[in-house]
């Protein structure tokens, strides 16, 4: 196996072109475990360690431009009030040593459905910025995960930056697993208020092939608070409507039997997490006085 260890971006790109099997290596937390199993035998690893632009990131305007390699500790650390659904989803990694390392660009390049990054980038609106020699191109997170692990990037592509909207109202995130720490999610879900658009958006975590939003349920919860002058009027939201979201939410999901879960519970939970982050993240926008301080 030979060691590439690119001193800058451009190098990078040149060498995932002239090795576009090269696997990319940026905490290892994920790499490192499929060669230690020998899953994976490469005949290339691509470093990407000593790229600093990986590791920064910017607070924009409307977005934050978090470089792929910044890791899980820094975001919970630095971007709470800009990122709270994806600081939330961060302290659900693993342990400190892991998200010392770990980051949301290697979280999306395994694209595994229990990624714990994704239902909080699904829920934010996120694109993920990708280059390779032949240039750079932004892919909507909707359409980044493509299958069970398999994600939209071309063989000679690396990621970037993941542009993330900047929090505009509360965001929750949530997973089940069997204990509190150390552990892949049996299902997770992931929620955010849009005030500004008069929008809720959903992710759902480890209960189908790939992360997915619940579209439905985002739809009917979007008519119905418009319906009943909810943005406005900060009222409670009625328990009908709270069982209907969730209930959508729940039909969404189309997860697996496993050794995590029965596909039954999965679906069951899914429900519940999107019930009680509806009412945490309502009660959160009606206490704030309805403005973004008291999403943080
Ligand atoms: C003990 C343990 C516990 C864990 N617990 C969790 C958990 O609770 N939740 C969770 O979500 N994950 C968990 N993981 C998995 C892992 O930590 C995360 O997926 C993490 O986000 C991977 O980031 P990384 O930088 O270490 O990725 P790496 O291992 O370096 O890379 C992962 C994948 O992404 C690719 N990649 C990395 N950077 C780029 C780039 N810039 N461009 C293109 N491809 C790239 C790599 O080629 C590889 O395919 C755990 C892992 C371990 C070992």
């Amino acid at each position: 196996m030979d060691f590439l260890r690119p001193a800058s971006w451009e190098e990078a790109l040149a060498a995932k072109a002239e090795h576009p099997t090269a696997v990319p290596i940026a905490g290892g937390t994920d790499v490192m475990v499929e060669i230690n199993f020998d899953h994976r035998r490469p005949e290339y690893l691509l470093d990407l360690n000593r790229i600093e632009l990986l590791r920064e990131w910017e607070v924009g305007e409307e977005n934050v431009r978090l470089g792929a390699s910044v890791p899980y500790t820094r975001i919970m650390e630095s971007l709470r009030a800009e990122l709270p659904g994806l600081a939330l989803a961060s302290h659900t990694v693993a342990s400190p040593q892991i998200r010392n390392r770990g980051g949301v660009g290697g979280n999306l390049g395994t694209a595994s459905p229990a990624g714990d990054a994704h239902p909080a980038l699904l829920a934010a609106g996120a694109e993920v910025e990708v280059e390779s020699v032949r240039g750079s191109r932004f892919i909507p997170i909707d359409e980044f995960y493509t299958g069970v692990k398999r994600n939209a990037l071309q063989p000679d592509e690396l990621i970037k930056t993941v542009h993330i909207k900047k929090a505009d109202g509360p965001q929750q995130y949530s997973k089940v697993g069997t204990r509190n720490a150390m552990v892949i999610a049996v299902c997770a879900f992931g929620l955010a208020l849009h005030p500004e658009t008069r929008t809720v958006r959903t992710g759902i975590g480890s209960a189908a092939p790939t992360p997915i939003r619940a579209k439905e349920a985002e739809a009917f919860l979007n008519a119905a608070l418009e319906e009943g002058g909810f943005w406005d009027n900060g009222k409670i939201i009625t328990p009908s409507i709270a069982k209907q979201f969730a209930d959508l939410c729940s039909g969404a999901a189309n997860p697996i039997d496993d050794v995590r879960g029965t596909a039954k519970y999965r679906r069951h939970a899914v429900g519940i997490m999107a019930r009680r982050q509806l009412g945490w993240t309502w009660e959160q926008y009606r206490g704030a006085g309805r403005t973004l301080e008291g999403a943080a």
